[in-house]
């Protein structure tokens, strides 16, 4: 139980890595909050989290809405008394070479993956002030700090915009005990792996790039995060958890 009496807010919570991470907070004792934009999928997740004896709420949140945002801490305040953990996990990936980008993908991909972090983060940080302290969690990239081949530079520069704001965030707020740290996955088993790299070929090569030589899993990235939400991280801020098997260190 190592978040009991911990609130969290985890957004793109209804499936991949995400929905692992709201099972696990739940199983570890949190109050789970999690917002998205697939309703069905969100209250599959709702539904199979408190199966399990878990508590959780799906909201409606887009995380490109500055109003969106408001509602979803104020429902998850009115809800559960407070916020303690918010994670930033909602992400897109439009795959694509320079060249063939349009000025859409770029700003969509920014919007979502880099504008609804600062919306997130901007909505948690009042009231995470009132409970005393606060841990933020952004989900960026491998591709964050070494963009693989055939990764969009879009999605990179997003995921290196949320590294550089998560460092943001923590000088700013270190001192009202509120931290930021940044997680960089490498390449996980999800919907979006499957969509960015949906040929076998495309996987293998993926996988030719990991040092351990597989695909990670969901639970191994939700690990990584659930540390930083725990007390356990209680000196860490501003720090990047790269949970990569390894491609980043070549
Ligand atoms: P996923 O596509 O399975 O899940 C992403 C979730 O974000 C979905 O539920 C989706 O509906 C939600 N989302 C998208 N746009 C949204 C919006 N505007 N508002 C609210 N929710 C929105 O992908 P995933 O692999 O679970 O990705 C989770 C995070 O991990 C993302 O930030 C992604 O960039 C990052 N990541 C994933 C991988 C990987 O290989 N899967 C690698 C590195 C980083």
């Amino acid at each position: 139980m190592r978040l009991q009496g911990k609130v969290a807010l985890i957004s793109g919570g209804a499936r991949g890595i995400g929905a692992v991470e709201a099972h696990l907070f739940a199983r570890e004792g949190a109050k789970v909050v999690i917002g998205d934009v697939l309703e069905e999928e969100g209250r599959k997740t709702e539904a199979a989290v408190n199966e399990a004896g878990g508590e959780c709420i799906f909201v409606r949140l887009d995380v490109t809405s500055e109003d969106d945002w408001a509602a979803a801490v104020a429902t998850t305040v009115s809800r559960f008394g407070k916020l303690d953990v918010l994670v930033n996990n909602a992400g897109i990936s439009i795959t694509g070479g320079i060249e063939d980008l349009t000025v859409e993908d770029w700003e969509r991909t920014f919007d979502i993956n880099a504008k609804g972090v600062f919306l997130g983060t901007k909505a948690a940080i009042p009231e995470m002030r009132n409970a005393g302290s606060g841990s933020i969690i952004n989900i960026s990239s491998g591709a964050g700090i070494a963009p693989a081949p055939g990764t969009s530079g879009a999605y990179a520069a997003s995921k290196g915009a949320v590294r550089i704001f998560t460092k943001s965030t923590a000088i700013q707020y270190a001192r009202e005990n509120i931290r930021c740290n940044s997680v960089h996955p490498g390449p996980v088993e999800t919907p979006m792996l499957r969509s960015a790299r949906g040929s076998d070929t495309q996987l293998d090569e993926a996988v030719d790039r990991v040092p351990l030589g597989r695909i990670g899993r969901p639970e191994e990235i939700a690990y990584g995060v659930l540390y930083l939400a725990t007390d356990e991280s209680s000196f860490v801020t501003g720090s990047e958890l790269v949970i990569d098997g390894g491609r980043t260190a070549q």
